[in-house]
């Protein structure tokens, strides 16, 4: 039997559309350039105790429903990680919430590491104040996540948002927010 004949065989079931159960967009923070560099310590650490610097990548998955031909436009996941980017690209990062750190905010800031007994002096404008505990690539991304979440709130069909931050080539942490 021939091509035709096969098609026409009333046995076979026609095709059934299969709906997609979740949809999702990905950017590469690596390929699409939404990176920055920064120094930070780790308090107390063996190695990264010490003032350092790396270059991030911030990667993003949004997952929910179209909204038309899209679920989101790229351009404006972009636009707004390279804003948050741009807020730590070439600042030293010092958690406010460490409470391993006392911080004196004056014209120059003193950061004393208790435990250690070290202490930085830094001009204000050089330092990026994060609201977290650390500024561990972990917490990083989570405040990553917080901020993208924030501008995406007023789109209902955005489900979820997955970020990434990688700490140098290899090596990232994650975080995922439930809209
Ligand atoms: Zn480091």
């Amino acid at each position: 039997m021939g091509e035709n004949g096969r098609l026409m065989d009333k046995r076979i079931k026609p095709l059934r559309v299969i709906k997609a159960s979740v949809m999702f967009i990905e950017i590469d923070g690596w390929m699409a350039k939404l990176r920055f560099s920064a120094c930070h310590f780790i308090p107390n650490h063996p190695k990264c105790g010490c003032l350092h610097g790396h270059t991030y990548a911030v990667s993003v998955r949004i997952e929910g429903e179209q909204n038309g031909e899209f679920i989101i436009d790229f351009e404006m996941v972009k636009n707004i990680v390279n804003r948050i980017c741009d807020r730590l690209d070439h600042k030293v990062l010092i958690a406010e919430k460490d409470p391993r750190l006392r911080i004196d905010k004056k014209e120059s800031v003193s950061i004393e590491i208790m435990e250690s007994k070290k202490r930085y002096m830094l001009p204000l404008e050089d330092i990026m104040f994060l609201p977290t505990r650390s500024v561990s690539a972990e917490d990083i991304c989570n405040y990553f996540c917080a901020e993208i979440a924030k501008e995406l709130r007023s789109a209902d069909n955005i489900k979820r948002v997955n970020v990434r931050v990688d700490e140098g080539i290899g090596q990232g942490a994650g975080c995922e927010f439930e809209m």
